[in-house]
């Protein structure tokens, strides 16, 4: 990466300009019911890394092992490459003046990713919040489970007016898919309000089997039940709270040409945005592009 877009990139950290972000368009059926298309991806937390509390311990070692000038280091890195690197170095206590310079990070972390040595990059955390994708999408995310932590839309919760929905890529430019998915939809939502309603009615009139002490709980018993009838194509924004290996492991699978279509789309934008917060841990990935005129993502470190 070029040294000036490095520098861009920590004065982004350091001002707090805004994370990336991808914001997809929202579309609406004639009657006003909303979908989208595409996956939003916001990120929307970075490692915050302050090392001058390690100063201590560096000054406790010998004067003439100079460990005491490690953070005199001139180059500034992004906040998860520095963490992944501080953590690293420690292994060998790398901190005298013949270790890898912050310069030569791009060396560094190359030889992390060739010797398969990824313990170091799971200290950054990166969280990001997807939206525009569907339930189907977030069934098959929430299988990563090494090193990620989930927070879904819960729809025993959340309903009504909220309810989105995702048009799959097949239908968008088929006049009678999309048509299908537009009524489909809004006879969905008319049959979801109108079991709740329903059940509602039957929760005031004293059923059993909706009553409840709480009244988020009065609300849950007949979400749950209403939203049995939801297709896979209803929106399911998710935020994930991933380490820099879990999410590489996400791109090598999701992105891959063999994994469904619309969770690889989120796995590009979301490459995007990671390639941006922390560019040297992710550099490796290249670009694939699909003869069906999608982008998959490749690697020659799949398992680091
Ligand atoms: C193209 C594609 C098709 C798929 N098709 C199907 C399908 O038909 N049916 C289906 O059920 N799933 C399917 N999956 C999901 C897949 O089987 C995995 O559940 C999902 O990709 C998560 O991968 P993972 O387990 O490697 O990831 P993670 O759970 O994030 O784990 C990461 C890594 O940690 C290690 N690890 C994690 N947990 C354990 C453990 N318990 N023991 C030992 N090592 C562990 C493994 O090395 C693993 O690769 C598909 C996935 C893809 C990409």
């Amino acid at each position: 990466m070029l040294e000036f877009e490095r520098k861009k990139l920590i004065e982004t950290e350091i001002y707090e300009k805004p994370l990336p972000f991808f914001n997809p368009e929202v579309y609406e059926t004639h009657l006003g019911l909303s979908y989208l298309r595409e996956p939003g991806v916001a990120i929307i937390s970075i490692p915050y890394v302050d090392l001058r509390g390690a100063q201590g311990f560096l000054d406790g070692f010998p004067r003439e092992l100079e460990f005491f000038k490690y953070l005199e280091d001139p180059t500034p890195i992004p906040s998860s490459e520095a963490l992944c690197k501080f953590a690293g170095q420690l292994c060998f206590l790398s901190h005298g003046p013949q270790r890898t310079m912050n310069k030569d990070a791009q060396k560094y972390f190359q030889n992390i990713k060739e010797s398969g040595h990824g313990s170091v990059l799971e200290h950054a955390n990166i969280s990001i919040l997807l939206w525009g994708v569907s339930r189907s999408l977030t069934h098959e995310l929430v299988r990563h489970r090494a090193g990620f932590g989930f927070s879904q839309v819960s729809q025993r919760y959340v309903g009504g007016r909220t309810l989105r929905f995702i048009e799959r890529p097949e239908y968008v430019d088929d006049a009678f898919l999309h048509e299908l998915f537009e009524d489909r939809i809004e006879r969905t939502q008319r049959e979801y309000e109108g079991i709740t309603d329903y059940l509602l009615e039957k929760q005031k009139a004293g059923s059993e089997i909706l009553s409840a002490d709480r009244k988020t709980d009065l609300r849950k018993k007949v979400r749950q039940a209403a939203r049995s009838l939801l297709p896979n194509e209803t929106e399911a924004p998710i935020v994930v709270t991933g380490n820099a290996r879990a999410w590489r492991h996400f791109l090598n699978m999701r992105g891959s040409e063999h994994a469904e279509i619309e969770i690889r789309r989120a796995a590009f934008e979301t490459y995007r945005c990671l390639s941006q917060v922390a560019p040297l841990l992710f550099e490796d990935f290249g670009v694939a592009h699909l003869p069906d005129g999608t982008h998959g993502l490749t690697t020659h470190f799949p398992k680091v």
